[in-house]
């Protein structure tokens, strides 16, 4: 078998668990295996009181109070329940909502299914940069809009959406926002009250947390935001999710979170270098390849570049080993090009060219000079067999011609 070295940069899919968090979640596996619901002996009691205090922890971290926040199976669930919890909750106050075209599909998905069922959806496009316009956001708000959902950061091309600057629209607008924080919570600065968020959503394994563990944040005053459950079972957190609590996970998800906020500038400040290497290493040694994303605010984990003249497909063959991402997703029929490069305007064609790049707490700075070098190497091999690219080098305009079979 062929054996190649490993790097794993692909930590917007998911991240390894932090050894701290693993050892601070065991002791609930074993001895401490209660169910935090048995209110009548000590295994629960134990239980339970893991529970209040990561709880406790977990709402400090993005400025709210305990009883504001609900445990889920992952950001999936928690996106599921504030879409159409608020939806059904509030439906007869109206039944429009605002979304934007580059979600993820945790919230475009039940958007889409609420459509279905009659409901009214504003999907707000981005510019080439990922970017909303906030008067087109000013614009749709109407007095029978129920909620506005904008994602915090990007998973795909790492925007940063100005969330506070919608919270305020929102909030004047009188319409509840939620935003999908899964991929900055731990990184960016969140203030739940500073930044007038409604409904947050978060997952402990995008913060080297464990997997299938999440949380909604359900803003309790000011104003008191109300939702329709769409789990129904032992009536757990306060009726909104019921289902035993996932205790190791939960203990898990309060120390994934503590470790990150105890050293967030540092790590930010260190990845970015990484990641401002990793872009500035491979611009420099080839052409013809695009930025994707808005170079201002964004994630400091995330990069996106497109290969112009090469699969996406194809370069992640020819750098073994390496996990990244590429702009495509295979559906049952065919390659499909991203929905969120396609929102921003990029063809199809460049679309497929694209990888996502995600670096990490653990990556060092000689993989990201090993990968830079591995994607050139793979870059300028698969390029030497396309004649587009040689037609390119001589100024010879691309503009109409396919360079793949799609
Ligand atoms: C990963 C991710 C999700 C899904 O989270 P799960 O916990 O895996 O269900 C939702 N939204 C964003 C932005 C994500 O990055």
């Amino acid at each position: 078998m062929d054996t190649h070295r490993l790097v794993y940069l692909d930590h917007q899919a998911t991240t390894p668990v932090d050894p701290t968090v693993l050892e601070a979640m065991l002791p609930y596996f074993g001895q401490h295996f209660g169910n935090a619901a048995s209110k009548g002996h000590d295994f629960g009691w134990a239980a339970e009181k893991a529970v209040d205090q990561a709880r406790e922890s977990l709402a400090a971290g993005i400025g709210a109070r305990a009883r504001e926040i609900v445990f889920t199976s992952g950001a999936t669930e928690a996106d599921n329940l504030a879409v159409l919890g608020a939806a059904r909750m509030y439906q007869t106050k109206g039944q429009h909502l605002i979304s934007c075209a580059t979600e993820h599909k945790a919230v475009l998905d039940p958007m889409q299914a609420l459509q279905a069922q009659g409901y009214e959806v504003t999907f707000l496009g981005v510019d080439a940069q990922g970017r909303i316009d906030l008067d087109e956001l000013r614009a749709a708000i109407r007095p029978d809009t129920v909620l506005v959902s904008i994602m915090h950061g990007n998973n795909e091309v790492g925007n940063l959406h100005p969330i506070a600057e919608i919270g305020a629209i929102c909030r004047e607008h009188g319409a509840l926002f939620h935003t999908d924080a899964t991929q900055t919570l731990g990184k960016e600065e969140i203030d739940v009250d500073a930044m007038n968020i409604d409904l947050l959503s978060a997952s402990a394994h995008k913060l080297y947390g464990p997997k299938g563990i999440g949380m909604l944040y359900v803003r309790r005053r000011n104003p008191r935001v109300r939702l329709e459950a769409i789990m129904f079972g032992g009536g757990h957190e306060r009726g909104l999710r019921s289902g035993t609590l996932n205790v190791p996970g939960i203990v898990g998800f309060a120390k994934a979170l503590e470790l990150c906020l105890a050293d967030r500038a540092g790590q930010q400040q260190r990845i970015g270098a990484l990641r401002d290497r990793l872009q500035k290493s491979i611009l420099e040694r080839l052409d013809f390849v695009e930025f994707n994303g808005d170079p201002e605010h964004r994630l400091a984990c995330n990069l996106n570049l497109s290969f112009a003249f090469i699969e996406g497909e194809s370069l992640i063959m020819g750098i073994p080993g390496i996990a990244v991402s590429s702009g495509s997703a295979c559906t049952s029929a065919s390659l499909e090009p991203s929905y969120v490069l396609r929102a921003m305007g990029v063809g199809d064609e460049l679309a497929h060219s694209s990888i996502r790049f995600g670096i990490g707490r653990f990556n060092s700075e000689e993989e990201i000079d090993y990968v830079a070098d591995a994607v050139v190497a793979a870059v300028k091999r698969l390029r030497e067999m396309s004649p587009l690219y040689e037609m390119a080098l001589e100024g010879i305009d691309l503009s109409s011609v396919q360079w793949q079979g799609h």
